[in-house]
């Protein structure tokens, strides 16, 4: 054991811990390391001395671990959300002492965070469920970290994450998100909203590549264009990376070479599930979802694509387009979508907080994704302000900046996806945006027919616009 106790624990080292752990020691705060299979704690110290920083304390013993901790002890855990957690906190538990704090940094659903919550406090261990965005890469250099809980857990290691986090011009990309499971639910919302943006863009893709012929090298340079101005984000700028790589095993790029199939771990899902439970419309990462079940069906496409072809399905023959002028309305449409899809995820956060009482701070919210996430986008700064200026705003469309510069694109938005609809390229997301965006601004709308058919059929009545109360109507005997 050694003799001067670490400031930190971490617990879990596969990508993330291994990678946090260097963080933080880089950061100089002496760190101790354990894992549930020892030689991960080995490799993890050799890689710390490889990389120069401060050596990492590593243990194989969870009792070592534990009691090589200055007191309040905290302990992040960073292993395989679910069941392992649990396994992780037994372990551990067994060695802390009322006053210590247990952070889970996992994707893990809130919901169990809050039960593992009740369960350490009977113990009088303090809980945090951290989200942690940013990969491998924000690991180790400066992720966005979402940490809700105990306050007084927080507290203890403010200083650590405040430096472990990125750094953005207003600060370091972490904030006490607020009580209870706040923090995964977050993470998760940013998780959704990563969807949306992947989705959104691999529709871009499309649209150029498909309808406006570019080639993988053009986009190259179209996407790396798109990144010095309004979309300026990691994910426009890792886009135009992807292109330019060249396949190693047969002629062009990698791209065109990888199968048509999307991964998912569940974050996406949970937010749609959470958003149809607190009955917010989220269609456009609904459709990202959705975009991602079909991907899936592979086998199922490839016989509908063969079926429909021999039924005498044409592809719409495509009109030239002037390839400039296409590749600024998609840009334009990517953007307008964008915003629809954060507004949908805000206030998809905005009324789980109502409902759990977590006060959260949207702006803030925004604020923290500036940096280290794979969300990062020039964009959200301007988010930030929004809810800066309005804290109440119901929806970012109404944010009268933002609806300027909705206006300003809906020309091209709606050229976009026109052109997509008549090319017979999907693009679900941006379709979605727009829908969303034309239902959202429209003071009325076909829901009296809707209402008057409820009626009809099980007299559910129905309000008018012209006076008060509530009506039925015996429909079949007027009609
Ligand atoms: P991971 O592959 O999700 O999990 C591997 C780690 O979990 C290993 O340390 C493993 O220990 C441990 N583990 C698994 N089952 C266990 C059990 N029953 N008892 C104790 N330990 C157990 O690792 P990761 O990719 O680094 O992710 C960690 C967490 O961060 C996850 O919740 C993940 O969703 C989240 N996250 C990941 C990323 C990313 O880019 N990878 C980004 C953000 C958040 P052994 O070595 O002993 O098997």
């Amino acid at each position: 054991e050694s003799a001067v106790l670490s400031r930190i624990g971490l617990a879990g080292l596969a990508v993330m811990g291994q990678n946090l752990a260097l963080n933080v020691a880089d950061k100089g705060f002496p760190i101790s390391v354990y894992n549930r299979t020892p030689s991960k704690v080995d490799e993890t110290v050799q890689r710390a001395a490889a990389e120069g920083g401060l050596p990492l304390t590593g243990h194989h013993s969870p009792r070592d671990f534990v009691l090589s901790l200055s007191r309040p002890r905290s302990v992040v855990i960073l292993v395989k959300a679910g069941a392992p957690v649990d396994q992780t906190i037994a372990t551990l538990s067994e060695f802390l002492e009322p006053g210590d704090a247990i952070v889970d940094g996992g994707n893990e659903w809130y919901e169990n965070t809050e039960r593992r919550m009740r369960e350490t406090a009977a113990r009088g261990i303090l809980y945090l469920g951290m989200g942690v965005s940013g990969g491998e890469e924000g690991a180790r250099n400066g992720p966005s970290l979402m940490p809700g809980g105990s306050l007084k857990a927080y507290q203890n290691i403010q200083d650590i994450l405040s430096k472990v986090a990125a750094q953005v011009d207003d600060g370091p990309c972490v904030t006490y998100i607020g009580e209870g499971g706040s923090g995964n639910f977050v993470k998760m919302v940013h998780n959704g909203i990563e969807y949306g943006d992947m989705q959104l863009i691999s529709e871009a893709y499309d649209v150029l590549k498909t309808v406006g012929g570019l080639s993988n090298q053009e986009l190259a340079d179209i996407f790396a264009e798109w990144n010095r101005g309004e979309l300026e984000s990691f994910l426009i700028e890792i886009t135009a990376d992807i292109f330019k790589v060249r396949d190693e095993h047969s002629e062009g790029e990698l791209v065109d070479k990888i199968l048509d199939k999307t991964g998912m771990k569940g974050t996406g899902k949970w937010t749609v599930q959470q958003a149809a439970e607190l009955s917010i419309a989220a269609p456009t990462i609904a459709a990202s979802l959705d975009g991602r079940y079909l991907s899936g069906l592979k086998d199922e496409r490839e016989n509908a694509a063969s079926i429909l072809d021999q039924a005498g399905l044409e592809t719409p023959t495509l009109r030239s387009v002037d390839k400039k002028r296409l590749i600024d309305d998609v840009r334009q449409a990517l953007y307008a979508s964008k915003i629809c899809s954060y507004a949908q995820g805000m206030n998809l956060i905005r009324a789980k907080s109502a409902e759990k009482g977590w006060n959260l701070n949207l702006g803030e919210l925004a604020r923290i994704w500036k940096g280290g996430c794979i969300i990062r986008a020039r964009f959200l700064d301007r988010i930030k302000q929004a809810y800066e200026r309005n804290l109440g705003l119901p929806n970012l469309i109404v944010d009268p900046e933002f609806a300027r510069e909705m206006v300003q694109r809906q020309g091209a938005w709606r050229r976009v996806v026109g052109l997509a609809i008549e090319s017979g390229i999907s693009t679900p997301g941006m379709c979605a945006s727009l829908s969303y965006f034309d239902t959202y601004r429209r003071a009325r709308l076909p829901a009296n027919l809707v209402q008057a058919q409820r009626d009809l059929f099980g007299a559910h009545t129905y309000e008018r616009i012209d006076r008060p109360g509530s009506f039925h109507t015996e429909w079949t005997k007027l009609a």
